[in-house]
């Protein structure tokens, strides 16, 4: 047993933090007293806390990425299968949340994943594409248009790059109707 020297009230030791250095070992306050005490400073220190804990992040913003990601990883599994729960639980929440995610520019970002993924996987991608770009083509896709690889990445004769040489924006109704025009110009 030890009297915390705040609230002066004898507690048990698992009460108290541990704390090398300090006479037996453990910190001079209990844990509640400590616990009331580092919340009135981050009430008294709150916007220069935010403002330190933003620049620390940004800072170390690829450590954080990294470990992100060893952690996905690792609990892979487990993850997905909350996210699967979360998502069948808030069913109708997250469709809405999702619809106005797409509405606010969701979709163009949306769009230049895939087409990332879609390059990736036929290994279209060349190791100095300006990756930048590519984004900011689908970011400015005019609206009732489409992003369309003008060799495409999986031609019959020919496969084009996932490059932003490659890339025009076509309305709907012209990419629907580009097979044959490219056979002619692509294989003459
Ligand atoms: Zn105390």
């Amino acid at each position: 047993m030890k009297v915390c020297k705040e609230c002066n009230i004898e507690k048990l030791e698992m009460d108290f933090h541990k704390k090398r250095g300090r006479k037996g070992g453990i910190s001079a306050e209990c844990k509640s007293c400590k616990k009331t005490r580092d919340s009135l400073y981050y009430q008294k220190n709150k916007e220069a806390i935010i403002i330190r804990t933003k620049k620390y992040c940004q800072e170390n913003r690829s450590v954080s990425r990294a470990s992100a990601a060893k952690y996905y990883k690792n609990n892979r599994s487990e993850i997905n299968h909350k996210k699967r729960e979360h998502y069948r639980n808030n069913r109708s929440a997250e469709i809405m949340k999702n619809r106005i995610w797409l509405a606010n520019g969701g979709q163009a970002i949306k769009n230049a994943y895939e087409a990332k993924r879609r390059a990736a996987k036929l290994q279209a991608t060349p190791f100095w594409a300006d990756v930048e770009e590519l984004k900011r083509i689908y970011e400015e896709c005019p609206i009732g248009c489409q992003v369309d690889h003008v060799l495409p990445l999986k031609g019959k004769t020919v496969c084009g790059l996932h490059i932003p040489i490659n890339l025009q924006y076509l309305t709907a109704f012209e990419n629907g109707s580009k097979g044959n025009r490219l056979l002619k110009e692509h294989t003459a």
